[in-house]
This record gives structure tokens, sequence and C-alpha cells, in this order.
């Protein structure tokens, strides 16, 4: 699914990630976990690519080089990123935002836009996987949201775009144990043997419902170590210092 290979990723001319090698098959869940600024942000950022980075090295998707392809053309390709801090947006509409994100991959398909009627029955149906209340679809997106409702509507709009790639960067920090459960619940609806997930993430618990295929530490701008879930538990029981010092 994703291959990144001599990945060199900067931000304002400093370096960030350091010819780092991954590959990500159709499928997997990996997760990667980190010291806070060891740039695991700045990696899903450049997979989506964003306009910060600056990148160079290939990034492969399913065997295509998508290297020069845009935040837009890769959202087309099915890559999807949920922000560690969503952005406000003063004046877009939460059910706007998802109906016109929506009707814009499908366009790129080649498919009709969904018609009002179909778009409210899937919406609907996502949102009672998440336990979500409908006055939040006519907010503006994110303003005034709680941290909770921030990452419910994240993982609400990855379950209406059905992507290929999800990157997910710190979407269980500040959740209560249900908002955890439920957001978890959506994760896992979407699993899937012809989707793969990149999860960033600190701690063990949110890994132990969704069962991660792999788990990689970042530290200064590579991968320095990987393994299953034990890894993670290990992370949170010792420390990083131990773990990759041992
Ligand atoms: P993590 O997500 O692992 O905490 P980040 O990827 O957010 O780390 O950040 C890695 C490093 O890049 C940090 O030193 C951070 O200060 C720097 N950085 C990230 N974004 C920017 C930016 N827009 N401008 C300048 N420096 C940045
Ligand atoms: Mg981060």
């Amino acid at each position: 699914m994703l291959k990144l290979n001599d990945l060199t990723v900067s931000i304002d001319n400093k370096e960030i990630i350091k010819s780092l090698n991954l590959e990500v098959k159709t499928g997997e869940v990996h997760v990667v976990m980190g010291l806070n600024g060891t740039g695991k942000s700045t990696l899903l950022k450049s997979i989506a690519s964003s306009y910060e980075c600056t990148t160079s090295g290939l990034t492969e998707l399913d065997g295509e080089n998508v290297s020069a392809l845009n935040t837009v053309q890769r959202a087309h390709k099915g890559i999807f990123m949920s922000f560690q801090n969503p952005i406000e947006i003063p004046g877009v509409n939460t059910i706007y935002f998802i109906k016109t994100a929506l009707n814009e991959l499908r366009e790129a398909k080649g498919l009709e836009p969904l018609k009002a009627p179909e778009f409210m029955k899937l919406l609907k149906e996502k949102m009672a996987i998440l336990g979500m209340d409908s006055d939040i679809l006519n907010r503006s997106i994110n303003v005034g949201f709680s941290g909770g409702e921030k990452k419910r509507s994240e993982v609400l709009q990855m379950l209406m775009l059905e992507p290929k790639l999800i990157l997910l960067d710190e979407i269980d920090s500040g959740l209560d144990i249900d908002a955890l459960k439920t957001v978890t619940k959506g994760i896992n609806s979407l699993k899937s043997s012809e989707r793969s997930m990149i999860i960033v993430t600190h701690y063990s618990r949110l890994l132990e419902y969704i069962k991660p295929d792999v788990v990689h530490i970042l530290a200064e701008g590579k991968i320095v170590k990987s393994g299953d879930i034990s890894l993670a538990i290990a992370l949170e029981e010792k420390g990083y210092e131990d773990v990759l010092h041992s």
C-alpha cells in the first residue's frame, strides 16, 4: 500500500525526518510512537503532502510514485489524514464540509454526487456508530467543539470518505474512556484487508482495542525500533530511555 524510501522531510529548512524507510502492506495497521518533537506529525503530514513540508525521497502508493502529487491529488488517490489539532473554520458548517469533501472525491472517481436523501442516510448511519449528536452538523467545523467532539468529527469524516490509507495523528489524546471506546469502534469498523492505517499515539491503551500489526519507535527522524504491541507496553512501563538502550 505505502512505501517510503529514503524519505527526508524539512520544515523551515530544518531536517526533521532523515532518510526514513517504511513499508506498510495492504490491510496492515502500523503504529508510530516517539517522544514529543521527534517528527511523528511531520511524517504523517509529508505522506499527505502538507504545504509546510519540503520532501525528498520516494513515496509510493499502491505501486505508484506519488512523490510529485499535491495534497488534493493524494486525497483523490485515497489518502486521509486526521490532524493532531484539528483547526477551526468559522463560517463553514460541518455538514456542508463533509458533503463537499465526499462529492469532490466521488467526482474524482467519475461518480455522480450523492443526492441529499442518500447522503443524509449514510451520514446518520455513521453518526450512530460514533454515538454523535446531530446538532454538531450545523455548527462551523470545530468551532467551540470540545476535544472529544473534534476527534469524533475527524472520525466521522473518515467513515464518510472511506479512504484507502488512513493517517491518524493522536486521535486518542484528550479523550475520556467512553469517547476512546467510540472512536476505536469507528476506527475498527474501517479495518479491512483492502485498507491500511498508520496511527500515531502515546498510549498502549488505544492499541489494546485496535490490535496493530506493527509498532515503530521514531527517534531523531528515523525508525529506530519496530515490534509488536508488546513494544508499546514496554515503552509505557519503562520509558523510551530504557527501551531504546536495552
Ligand atoms: P511530534 O509530532 O513527534 O511531536 P512534530 O513532527 O510535530 O513532532 O515536530 C518535529 C519538529 O519539527 C519539532 O522540533 C517542531 O518544533 C518542528 N516543527 C514542526 N512543524 C513546524 C513548523 N510549521 N515550523 C517550524 N518547525 C516545525
Ligand atoms: Mg505530533
